[in-house]
């Protein structure tokens, strides 16, 4: 592992056709590219920070394969986790997840924290027009943007790329939150690695901000964007056995269908999980408290939300579920975001 990135100035033989599997081959180690375009400030686009999300790097393919010579505007572009993309892994087992580690980070200084800090202190020499950092997820959600910070310019650039944002405050060290203050920062969650219509609307995204002259002063209408609050994470304990048929014998059940309450609102009325044990889940805010008895409740084998929230990243995945967590529970973000 390495602490500095490799940086070139050009892209290297093989880069349009290589995959993420052989990724190596090109870029041994993480490498910041800086392409000299028509127009400065300079565009920053990451990909592959989770070495398995592998849309980011067939977009910056499609969108530079578009340009023969000259880019419209110069780009850094930073090919982060080289080594699990080799492996197909998110991360490597025992290795820092590099969406963890920039500056703001919680983490104690090691070699991925340094690396980031690294990277950001080389890209921001310079003025930045914005920073892009592409990532898939697992369930089956709609294609949205994330921001730390719902600036004004920040719902702008997420709603060129799609309707709906979500802000979130935690985990710390993700790479959008260390250019708060910067730029306009935003990570586009594609669908699935590889989901076809992820790649051709990042693409979109991304050729578009090459050409952008400036982020529009005026707030972003409310019907251009819906943009969602994270409250909470929902997880279910280890020795709570759980499954998504209704009909299995498990502690935690959930209803056919439940995937799709992803990003839509459910009533305090609506049963969200049936269960046999009396505590099937533990939701935790964003500073980790438990706040289970604050937002759900159990009435007769039944779980339900105490108020109105809006599930999102729901996954069906079960060793993710395990790894990570069953959803996010979220609310609407109704200020309209600030003058910033
Ligand atoms: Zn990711």
């Amino acid at each position: 592992m390495t602490d500095s990135p490799q940086i070139l100035d050009a892209l290297p033989d093989g880069f349009f056709t290589t995959e993420a599997r052989d990724i190596r081959r090109l870029f041994p180690q993480p490498t910041l590219i800086h392409l000299h375009g028509a127009r400065a400030p300079a565009l920053f686009v990451s990909i592959l920070l989770h070495g398995n999300e592998y849309t980011g790097l067939k977009v910056m393919q499609r969108l530079l394969g578009r340009y023969d010579g000259m880019l419209p505007r110069s780009l850094w572009l930073f090919i982060g986790n080289v080594y699990a993309a080799e492996q197909g892994l998110r991360v490597l087992p025992g290795q820092t997840d590099y969406n963890r580690c920039w500056p703001g980070t919680e983490m104690a200084p090691n070699a991925e924290t340094r690396l980031m800090q690294r990277v950001i202190d080389s890209v921001t020499r310079n003025e930045l027009f914005a920073a892009i950092d592409i990532h898939n997820n697992t369930g089956t959600n709609p294609l949205y943007a994330c921001m730390t910070d719902p600036t004004r310019r920040n719902q702008h650039l997420a709603s060129l790329f799609n309707h709906i944002a979500v802000v979130f405050h935690y985990p710390k060290g993700v790479s959008t939150m260390a250019f708060d203050g910067i730029c306009p920062a935003v990570t586009l969650e594609c669908g699935k690695p590889g989901d076809a219509l992820g790649i051709e609307r990042a693409v979109d995204l991304v050729d578009g901000l090459m050409h952008l002259d400036h982020f529009p002063d005026r707030p972003v209408p409310p019907h251009d964007l819906q943009l969602v609050e994270t409250q909470a994470t929902v997880r279910i304990p280890d020795d709570v056995s759980f499954d998504f048929n209704p009909s299995a014998q498990a502690d935690l059940t959930f209803d056919h269908g439940f995937e799709r309450r992803n990003f839509t609102e459910m009533k305090p009325t609506e049963v969200f999980a049936h269960t046999r044990v009396p505590r099937p889940l533990v939701v935790t805010n964003d500073n980790g408290e438990d706040i289970t008895d604050a937002l759900i409740r159990i009435e007769n084998g039944k779980v339900y939300l105490n108020r109105q929230m809006i599930p999102a990243m729901i996954t069906l995945d079960k060793t993710i579920v395990r790894q990570d967590c069953l959803c996010y529970l979220m609310t609407d973000y109704s200020n309209g975001g600030d003058e910033r």
